[in-house]
Parts: structure tokens; C-alpha cells; sequence
């Protein structure tokens, strides 16, 4: 007898914004003033990423660091982006925390039961889910607030200086990075950059600007919109669509695939375990990309399924499967074969596209190759700077294809902190490279 998975669409609700208790001089907004000279290292970005780096130096004793973001505070655009779509929960279940690797540390499971008291019936019951082995859905919430409290017992936030970084310089013996007014001159950098949105392909719309009445999936949504189109297949185009609904408009959801995929998480699961790792490793650089191409596939979680049948089944939702966009304009996107759909606002939920560090270090040190940097896979280092170093989506390439997830991030900062904390406390060099197999 085989088991169905029952997907619970409440599990989706959890409430945000609560109240959570921290201790008092924790929290608090990036500097702004004169950052030092020099450091040991410097993290640019502080996301979920940047923030398991600057945990796992901590705990090395790596404590001269100095963090920049654009932003004000930790994890600040990745909530900001799930704010936007109204994502209540996260997709990674408990076990993928950004909490550092082998010290005993407060991690995201434990925090939720230290604040067991401000947990819903029904999140108290994802926390057992998660004791007990099996799949758990973790509210932004209570991440949030974790993320708050690594940031401050980590001591992140009061290291962190609020500017954009548009140079990183590496250099026989340091690493200088420009960042506004302020030039720090570092042992050692991480970038931790994330993604940014994929663009929609040039000639879907004339010109440089997007259409007035078009919008991506990280932008505001404006209220009163009766009919609206979703283009994308992933989970950011199913919170449009969900959130259209919910609103009481008529919804068109659009992708090329020929049908939505429900998944628990965006990467297939082995590929969270050393054995998927390890099936990455062993294969060539085309059969990495390839599979890249079909393990990262747009996928939408199981609990919005029940909702999205309903709607489409009372005709509320309409959709339109395997159908390749051609153009976008005020109200209208067209389709491959020939036809339209109208509505009064155009929703893109494109994807994302890692930033691999072109635009802040040279281009012969990115040695970009398909879209990928050339990193050393056992450090993360750029082969070509061995003082720079990728955490996040830009690592895709070397750790397979959850390098971009939460989970992934904790993979690679055990490799990361542990060369800079052995370059800083040894001054000794980095180790060689290990070429790819089949380069
Ligand atoms: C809507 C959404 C939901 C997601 N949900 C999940 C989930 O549930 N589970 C999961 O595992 N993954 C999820 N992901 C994937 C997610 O992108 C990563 O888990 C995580 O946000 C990536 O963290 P990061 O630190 O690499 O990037 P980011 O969170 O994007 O952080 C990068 C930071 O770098 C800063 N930055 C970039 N360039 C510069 C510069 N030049 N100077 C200064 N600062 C700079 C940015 O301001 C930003 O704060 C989700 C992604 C999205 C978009």
C-alpha cells in the first residue's frame, strides 16, 4: 500500500510580526560611520549567507571582520522579498539553519522551542514534525527572529557597515575592498551576494523601461486589479497567483513548462546530502550543467495545491500550459503561438540569476565560464584571487545545486570559515587548486 502526502494549505498561514524577546543590546541597525582601515576578513553581503559566514568566523575566532551590505539589516532583502510575495513560511524545513557547523550554538530548531510559548497549535506541531525526522515547515517568523539573534550573540550587526561594495582588489598579500567613501584593506574577502531577479529577455518589450502596468515579483503589487496575468512556474509566480486570488481577481498563470510541479523543496533532496554532493563531484563540467538544468526546475510547495485546483476548477484561475511568452505590454502578454492573454496587470516571476562577483573583481579573476566563476572546490576560493572566496548561489558550479539554499550556505561556510580561520591564524597560504573533473 503506498502513502499518499496530504499537502495542508493552513500550514502556509503562520502569523508575522510577532513580538519575539531579545536580549537588550541585540538587534539594532548596520553603521554608518568610518569603518577601520584594515580587517582580517571582510564579508560583503550580510543575507542568510553572509550571516552563517560571520557565525562560523565568530566560533573560529575570527573576530577582526568587517561586514558591508546595501541594506540596513541582516537578512534584510531576503525579507524583504518574501514580505513582498507575502511568504509566510520558509520552503527549508528546521535542519536548515544558517547556524555554524560543529560548535554547540543555539540552532534554529532550539530556538523555536525556547519561544514554544508564541508558537500557533499548528507551528508547535511542525516542530515536532521536525524531532521526529520528518519534513517540517519553519515560519519566516520565527527565522527572522533567529536570524536576529545569531546576528547579535555573533556579534554581526555591530561589525556591520551600511554601504554598496563596487570593487574588490585582490592583491599579493590583501584584498582591498571599496565600498562608497571607505577602502578596507582585508586578509581575506567573502562574497556573499545572492541573486538577483532574472530580467524578462530582451525584445519582450521595446526600450529600456518596463511597461507601464508590468511589474516583477519583488515589486509592490498595486491594489484594485481585477485581472492579472503571472508569468512563471516557480514558487514566487504561485504566491502572485495566490495572492491575486485572495484579492478577488480573475488569474492567468502562464509558463512554458507543459504543467505546474509540486515539490517539498525547490532541489531535489539528495542533493542536500553528501551523497548528492558526491554525485556532483565525480561528473564533468557539462554533466554538472546538466545537472544543474534538471534538478534546479521551477517548483511550486505541496500545500498550495488544494487552493490553486479550487480556483481553477470554478474558472477564477486560468491556466495556461506549456505556452512560451513572446512580448509583454500594458495589459497583455503574448504567446508563442500567436495568441494573447489580456489583463489590467502583469506580474513576471522569472527566477533568479546568481551573482557571481563580475562588476566587483576583475573579469580574468572571475574566469567566468557559463555564467560560472572558476572557484576552487575545496575552499570556495576564486582560483585566480586565492584570498576571495563565494558563498551562496555563485558556488552552484563546485557544491551542485542547493548551493543557493539556506542549507547549502551552512556547506559552504564550513569550508570557507575553516580556510580564512587557518590563513588568519597560520598566515600561512591557501591550498593549491583542485581542477574540475573533465576541465
Ligand atoms: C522569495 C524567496 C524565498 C526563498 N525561500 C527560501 C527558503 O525557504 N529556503 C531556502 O533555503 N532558500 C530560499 N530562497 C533562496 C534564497 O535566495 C537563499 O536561501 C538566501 O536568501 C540567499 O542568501 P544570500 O545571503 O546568498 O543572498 P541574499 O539574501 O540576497 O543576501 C545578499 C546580500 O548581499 C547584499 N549585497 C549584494 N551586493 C552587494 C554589494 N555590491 N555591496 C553591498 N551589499 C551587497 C544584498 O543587499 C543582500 O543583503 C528563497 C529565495 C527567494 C527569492
Amino acid at each position: 500500500m503506498s502513502t499518499v502526502f496530504v499537502p495542508e494549505p493552513h500550514l502556509l498561514d503562520s502569523p508575522r510580526g510577532r513580538d519575539w524577546p531579545l536580549p537588550t543590546a541585540l538587534g539594532g541597525a548596520a553603521r554608518l560611520d568610518e569603518p577601520p582601515r584594515t580587517a582580517d576578513a571582510v564579508i560583503v553581503g550580510t543575507g542568510p549567507a553572509g550571516l552563517a559566514v560571520a557565525a562560523a568566523l565568530w566560533h573560529h575566532g575570527v573576530r577582526d571582520v568587517v561586514l558591508f551590505d546595501r541594506g540596513t539589516r541582516p537578512c534584510g532583502r531576503f525579507f524583504d522579498r518574501v514580505d513582498t510575495l507575502g511568504q509566510r513560511v520558509l520552503r527549508s524545513p528546521y535542519e536548515h539553519h544558517p547556524g555554524a557547523e560543529g560548535y554547540r550554538d543555539c540552532e534554529l530548531l532550539d530556538f523555536a522551542r525556547l519561544n514554544w510559548a508564541r508558537l500557533t497549535p499548528v507551528e508547535r506541531r511542525e516542530v515536532r514534525m521536525s524531532q521526529a525526522g520528518h519534513r517540517s515547515v519553519v515560519p519566516v517568523d520565527v527565522f527572522e527572529a533567529y536570524c536576529r539573534q545569531v546576528a547579535s550573540t555573533h556579534r554581526v550587526t555591530e561589525r556591520t557597515w551600511q554601504a554598496t561594495v563596487h570593487a574588490v582588489l585582490p592583491g599579493k598579500n590583501s584584498v582591498t575592498v571599496c565600498a562608497g567613501e571607505h577602502e578596507v584593506s582585508a586578509r581575506f574577502v567573502v562574497l556573499c551576494t545572492g541573486e538577483e531577479r532574472r530580467k524578462a529577455p530582451d525584445g519582450w518589450w521595446p526600450g529600456p523601461e518596463t511597461p507601464e502596468g508590468v511589474r516583477y515579483w519583488d515589486e509592490r503589487a498595486p491594489g484594485g486589479v481585477d485581472e492579472l496575468i503571472v508569468v512563471g512556474a516557480g514558487l514566487s509566480a504561485a504566491h502572485l497567483v495566490a495572492n491575486g486570488l485572495a484579492g478577488g481577481a480573475k488569474v492567468h498563470w502562464v509558463f512554458r513548462e507543459t504543467g505546474e510541479r509540486y515539490q517539498c523543496a525547490d532541489v531535489n533532496s539528495s542533493f542536500f546530502r553528501p551523497e548528492g554532493r558526491t554525485r556532483f563531484d565525480s561528473v564533468s563540467w557539462e554533466d554538472r550543467l546538466g545537472l544543474m538544468r534538471a534538478f534546479r526546475r521551477a517548483s511550486v510547495m505541496f500545500e498550495f495545491r488544494p487552493g490553486l485546483e479550487r480556483a481553477e476548477a470554478n474558472g477564477r484561475l486560468v491556466v495556461h500550459r506549456g505556452q512560451a511568452v513572446t512580448g509583454v505590454g500594458t495589459g497583455e502578454v503574448r504567446l508563442a503561438d500567436g495568441s494573447a492573454v489580456h489583463g489590467d496587470h502583469v506580474a513576471l516571476a522569472l527566477g533568479t540569476v546568481p551573482w557571481i562577483g563580475d562588476q566587483l573583481l576583475p573579469e580574468e579573476v572571475v574566469g567566468a565560464r557559463d555564467g560560472w566563476p572558476d572557484l576552487d572546490e575545496r575552499s570556495l576560493a576564486y582560483c585566480r584571487a586565492p584570498r576571495v572566496f563565494a558563498v551562496g548561489a555563485a558556488a552552484g558550479m563546485a557544491l551542485g545545486p542547493a548551493a543557493r539554499n539556506i542549507d547549502g550556505h551552512r556547506v559552504a561556510t564550513a569550508r570557507v570559515a575553516a580556510a580564512v580561520a587557518h590563513g588568519v591564524q597560520r598566515g600561512a597560504p591557501l591550498a593549491a587548486s583542485k581542477a574540475v573533473a573533465g576541465v
